[in-house]
């Protein structure tokens, strides 16, 4: 879009610049995403999702649901990435995300962002690969040693891919994906320097709170580790995983003086409760002793409800609808089809290979 406005002012065609289109082009661009291996959870939203919403107005914003990257450690489940591309566009709709100034595209109906990674590739060490933290962790986890799937040990890789193919100059993510944009830089760089300065050099943002963790004490909410509460959790559900959540193992009976540290209840209940006076309040007395952990699962679980029952909401609205998210969809992948297009126009002249 911010070319297609410069262009036509370059050109000096015979209208005037509205107010509107000086706005337009000065925009800067947002590109973030989410692999569809399941619905969006607590963490999602505070990490990403969040900044999303509250800068689609001043950013052109564009969201990837990445399902060739689900595939990186799925591929034997095309089926539940499938199943989840609805899930995941639900869950942004719910959360605020307005298809109306944002645009949500799917990864593999936009084959450029698989041409790019394989540019990219070449710009790549194997080293350099296994040097990736949360890739070497995410590895661990998962098991895979010598047998990891290639695409997934490269997957940093196609995600600078889909940051450059929007020419994105800003990322919200969580904490895990700063590594991810640190390769982004190197990668830009390279290509710059080495063929021409067409890429943008994208900077991260991250929230106040980089890294939720998870029901189980955990380091990090996530979908592959079984320990988290999704955005579409019916309260009941809500209620039941905050009971059976991590607490402090040393606070045994309600006068123990317990952890606030490294305490989940008290990390979402910074996430999530606006009344910080409160929270502190309960910090203190939870570390003086005195109050239940049963006690302050109650005011958590009240707290999480009144944040997601409006979500909730718009969430079985669109759910009702799925021809019509489905729509949203197309539309969103054509749209952003059409400016990755653009870019490796400019990525293919800038490595010579616009032969024809
Ligand atoms: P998976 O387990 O399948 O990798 P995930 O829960 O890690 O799923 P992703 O789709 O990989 O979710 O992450 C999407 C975005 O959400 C990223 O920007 C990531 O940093 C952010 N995110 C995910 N989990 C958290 C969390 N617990 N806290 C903060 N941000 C998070
Ligand atoms: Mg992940």
């Amino acid at each position: 879009m911010v070319e297609y406005h410069l262009a036509k002012v370059e050109i000096g065609v015979r209208f005037p610049v509205t107010a509107f289109m000086k706005n337009e082009m000065i925009k800067k661009r947002i590109l973030t995403g989410d692999r569809p291996t399941g619905p969006l959870h607590l963490g999602h939203y505070i990490g990403s999702l969040e900044n999303r919403v509250k800068l689609q107005r001043e950013y052109e914003t564009y969201i990837l649901i990445a399902d060739m990257q689900a595939l990186t450690d799925n591929a034997d489940n095309p089926e539940k990435v499938r199943k989840n591309i609805l899930e995941v566009a639900f869950d942004y709709l719910a959360a605020g995300l307005d298809p109306k100034i944002c645009t949500i595209v799917i990864q593999s109906l936009v084959p450029e962002l698989a041409e790019l990674t394989m540019y990219y590739l070449n710009l790549v060490t194997l080293s350099r690969l296994q040097r990736n933290p949360t890739v070497k962790g995410e590895m661990q986890e998962k098991g895979y040693g010598a047998n990891v799937p290639a695409g997934f040990l490269m997957y940093p890789v196609s995600q600078a891919a889909h940051i450059t193919a929007f020419k994105a100059n800003l990322v919200p993510v969580g904490e895990d994906q700063l590594p991810m944009i640190e390769q982004t830089v190197e990668i830009v760089r390279s290509f710059n320097r080495i063929y021409k300065p067409v890429l943008v050099e994208p900077k991260a943002l991250t929230s106040k709170i980089t890294r939720l963790p998870g029901t189980d004490g955990r380091a990090k909410m996530s979908k592959s580790l079984n320990n988290a509460i999704y955005l579409s959790d019916s309260s009941a559900v809500v209620a039941k995983k905050v009971m059976e959540m991590f607490t402090d193992p040393g606070h045994i009976h309600a006068e123990d003086p317990g952890k606030v540290e490294g305490n989940p209840v008290f990390a979402y209940l910074d996430a999530f409760d606006q009344d910080v006076k409160k929270v502190d309040e309960l910090k203190k007395q939870y570390q003086k002793g005195g109050l239940g952990d049963v006690e302050v699962k109650k005011i958590l679980i009240e707290v999480l409800n009144n944040f997601l029952n409006p979500i909730r909401k718009r969430r079985a609205e669109f759910a009702e609808k799925p021809e019509q998210v489905m729509r949203i969809l197309k539309e969103g992948t054509e749209k952003g089809r059409k400016v990755a297009t653009q870019t490796l126009k400019e990525v293919r002249q800038a490595m010579h290979l616009d032969y024809f």
